[in-house]
């Protein structure tokens, strides 16, 4: 096995949707990858897909918002499985509520979760990539980013990713570490099976409805986020940092 091939991945929310799609695909990629979730338990099925795709794997249990947590997760990745090197930021939550009726753990979770555990992952994992001199950093953005009706707290963390991988890569630069973004749009995973149940409305009608607003007519699925997620990582892609992709099957206003 190349250097190359024995890199270590770190998946945060494998355990599902785009984390788990995430983790298979860079396993094909020929990354080991530490499958990172609030449930250890939770990460077995992602752990044997990673295995069948012919990577090693290592479950763990953190939740990505405290710093013990991650630090200690950190360290058990980087003993057990080997430094990480490629970090993927991708653990969410959603608390959707228009703002006047927005509580204050709402808003705290959500932030906690995406922004502060971006940060909180990051901090623990350059160390190793800096001493590496390589590292490749992908923070999950959103289209809401750019505003969305009933997700303050969302929009807000997730333009916060964007910030947060523009210094990251501005920062990290010059040890050999890059750090980008990827947007997704509308992809059927868990996360929007929970909002189509919110606002009382099929999963399958919810994503027609969707489809019909995205100019390739479909909604995406988590292998087309993992597939960008692939390209940031890859060795190829050393000269592409600070970047935001949008992958939502057309442009946005
Ligand atoms: P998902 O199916 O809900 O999966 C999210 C995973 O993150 C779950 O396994 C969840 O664990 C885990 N998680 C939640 N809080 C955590 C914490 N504190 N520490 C560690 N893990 C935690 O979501 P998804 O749709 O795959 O979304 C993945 C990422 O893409 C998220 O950042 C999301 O905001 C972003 N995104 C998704 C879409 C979309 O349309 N689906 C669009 C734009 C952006 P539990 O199951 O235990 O809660």
């Amino acid at each position: 096995m190349s250097t190359t091939e024995q890199r270590v991945a770190v998946v945060t929310g494998a355990a599902r949707g785009i984390g788990a799609a995430t983790a298979v695909r860079l396993a094909e990629e020929g990354r080991a990858v530490a499958v990172l979730d609030l449930d250890e338990a939770a990460c077995a099925d992602t752990v044997a897909k990673v295995e069948r795709a012919g990577g090693r794997a290592l479950a763990v249990g953190c939740d990505v918002s405290d710093a013990a947590q991650v630090d200690s997760a950190v360290a058990r990745v980087a003993a057990e499985l080997g430094p990480p090197l490629i970090l993927v930021n991708n653990a969410g939550v959603l608390r959707d509520n228009l703002l006047f009726k927005m509580s204050e753990d709402d808003w705290d979770t959500v932030l906690n979760v995406h922004l502060r555990g971006a940060f909180l992952m990051s901090r623990a994992c350059q160390k190793h990539m800096v001493d590496a001199g390589f590292g490749r950093i992908v923070n999950l953005s959103s289209s809401s980013a750019l505003g969305n009706r009933g997700q303050a707290n969302y929009s807000a963390a997730k333009a916060g990713m964007q910030g947060l991988t523009k210094t990251l890569a501005k920062e990290l630069g010059k040890f050999g570490i890059t750090a980008n973004s990827v947007a997704p749009g509308f992809i059927a995973t868990d996360m929007t099976a929970a909002t189509a149940a919110r606002v009382g409305m099929g999963f399958e009608e919810f994503k027609a409805a969707a489809a019909s607003q995205i100019p390739v007519q479909r909604v995406g699925e988590p292998d087309d986020i993992a597939n960008a997620v692939a390209f940031f990582t890859g060795e190829q892609a050393g000269f592409v940092s600070g970047q935001v992709l949008y992958v939502a099957g057309g442009p946005l206003n």
